[in-house]
């Protein structure tokens, strides 16, 4: 049988007449980037998003490789920008502006890199590139088929990935768990890409679940079995099998899944829950999990153990012997949903092993708070933070708990619409604006303190038309936020469509408000800060978006140090 390679060499000289459909890019050299595809069986949100980037993490850090992620997701939005974050979690900016789904937080966090646009691909955007060029005549003659015209598209993204990032290793996560209808051209592209890239290319991952029934206390793996078989009936065999599970997995339960599934007990793994993200990658490793992968990758790493390495381990470490604890308020409409703030409490965390502190989160409905109950709501504190958000519900509510942190000098930290709130606050009950508002709550507002950057302006739709993404700021010099980054220039990343009006920029500063942070040439103020209040910062980005483990966001940090000065 002719190799895999010579007919694809074949196929990308002739169109007509041929079954196969090129996916090469320009340039790209087979064996060069190995890949490593992660599926899911049995039941999803069994963390195979953490899993992925801890072995990213392991293989980054103690194998020196150059390791960049892909995510196939299953739905068909184009992005995740128009995603609630109630039903679905977190949207994620990207540097390069994409809204993303959570899991690529938790990349860039595990990875210490900021990723791009094509590290995410949503099937939606498969199908979009797909439509695009047939209309552009891409394909002329042919008539474009789910094999092989869009399994190669798929097969496409991850070679561009692995062309543009040069990586050694590309880390494809698909969503979903197999068997479901959703992500099966995920699956079939990836059992393509196994058959022409060669075995030793690529290694499949699939992260199962050990089920252990309350009323019968021992671990099933039945579930788990027929998951791999499902896996198996669509052509792919797993090299490596990794079982979740509430508590390690006997040895009885692995030898059951290797036999069912062709996966020796040595790649039969077991990840069972820990609190601790960090401690992961350790216990990766001792479990030979990155021998078990150079092993089928014909791969060599480092040795020797690095600074890098030795600073992961101390933060693992560090995180669970907090000296001081302190609970921070979070106002919020998707108080249910712990997901919806993920970052927020991860940038929270990476301030912890520094200075030595636990943070507890309180969530705060504002839906019912006024000035006359805030005091109730705000109980217990230690500091308080309004995240990002739209529409007017429990704005009131917000703006409520501005006011008493600033009264009552409790550290007060406004992430975008939080730094709107905070401005709304100053303008109403300092500068007497009565009825100062943002236009996004009260179209007729008297005093539009927010309104609508100009830019914005003229733009119609949803989905991707925010200002988004990673801009430069300039410091001002003297100021609390220039103390925290310090240096005078610095790149955050937003998600916004309102700002401070022009207008009313001086009646603030004339009572005291500092706008430290600006949009370099621009009328755009992004950060504010109250002098002599211990804490008292908002900023028009997402600070916690670009937080990382080793390398904490500066503001979280002063804001927690501030909430530590009790
Ligand atoms: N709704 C506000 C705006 O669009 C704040 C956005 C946010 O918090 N991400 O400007």
């Amino acid at each position: 049988m002719p190799k895999a390679r010579e007919m694809l060499k074949e196929a990308s000289k002739r169109t007509e007449g041929h079954e196969f459909y090129n996916s090469l890019p320009k340039g790209y050299a087979r064996g060069k980037t190995k890949y490593i595809v992660i599926t899911g069986s049995v039941i999803s949100g069994v963390g195979k998003g953490t899993f992925s980037s801890c072995l990213g993490n392991m293989l980054k850090v103690f194998g020196g490789f150059n390791v960049v992620p892909l995510k196939f997701e299953c739905y068909v939005n184009y992005d995740s920008g128009t995603l609630n974050p109630f039903r679905h979690g977190e949207v994620f900016v990207l540097d390069d502006g994409t809204e993303t789904d959570l899991d690529l937080g938790t990349y860039e966090r595990m990875l210490e890199k900021n990723l791009s646009r094509s590290s995410f691909v949503t099937m939606g955007r498969v199908f979009k590139t797909i439509i695009d060029k047939e209309r552009a005549g891409k394909y002329l003659g042919r008539d474009v088929e789910f094999i092989p015209h869009v399994t190669g598209e798929i097969k496409g993204f991850a070679r561009r990935l692995a062309t543009e990032s040069k990586a050694d290793v590309v880390l494809i996560e698909i969503g979903g768990t197999v068997g479901e209808l959703q992500n099966s051209l995920y699956l079939e592209a990836m059992r393509e890409l196994a058959y022409e890239e060669g075995r030793e290319n690529v290694c499949f991952i699939n992260v199962t679940y050990v089920l252990q029934p309350g009323s019968l206390g021992e671990q099933k793996s039945k579930a788990a079995q027929l998951g791999i078989k499902t896996l198996m009936s669509v052509g792919i065999q797993p090299d490596i099998i990794v079982c979740r599970s509430e508590n390690p997995i006997s040895e009885k339960i692995k030898e059951k899944i290797s036999i069912y599934s062709n996966v020796p007990v040595e790649r039969t793994i077991g990840f069972h829950d820990t609190r601790n993200i960090y401690r992961f990658p350790t216990f990766l490793k001792e479990s030979k999990m990155d021998e078990i992968v150079m092993d089928i990758l014909k791969l060599r790493g480092k040795t020797e153990l690095s600074e890098e390495a030795r600073k992961w381990k101390e933060l693992a470490q560090r995180v669970e012997k907090p000296e001081r604890e302190i609970t921070v308020g979070i106002t919020g409409k998707y108080t249910t949903v712990h997901d919806s703030y993920i970052s927020i409490l991860k940038a929270l965390e990476h301030t912890a092993p520094h200075l030595r502190a636990r943070v507890n989160v309180k969530w705060i409905d504002t839906t019912g708070v006024d000035d006359n109950n805030v005091k109730e709501a705000m109980k217990g504190l230690d500091g308080v933070i309004v995240p990002g958000g739209f529409g007017s519900r429990g704005t009131e509510g917000k703006i409520a708990c501005v006011r008493y942190a600033r009264e009552n000098d409790l550290p007060y930290l406004g992430l975008c619409y939080g730094f709107q709130m905070a401005v709304i606050e100053f303008a109403r009950n300092v500068c007497g604006l009565d009825g100062a508002n943002s236009t996004e709550i009260d179209d007729k507002a008297k005093h539009p303190v927010i309104c609508i950057l100009p830019e914005q302006e003229e733009i119609g739709g949803l989905g991707g038309t925010m200002r988004l993404g990673g801009f430069d700021m300039a410091i001002k010099p003297g100021t609390l936020a220039h103390k925290l980054y310090g240096k005078a220039k610095v790149r955050e990343r937003f998600r916004h469509r309102y700002n401070v009006s022009t207008d009313c920029i001086e009646t603030l500063e004339s009572k005291g408000m500092v706008f430290s942070g600006m949009a370099p040439g621009k009328r755009i103020m992004q950060v504010l800060e109250l002098p002599g209040s211990r804490f008292h910062v908002g900023v028009q980005f997402h600070p916690e978006f670009t937080s990382r483990p080793l390398n904490p966001n500066p503001l979280f940090r002063g804001f927690v140090e501030a909430c530590l000065k009790k």
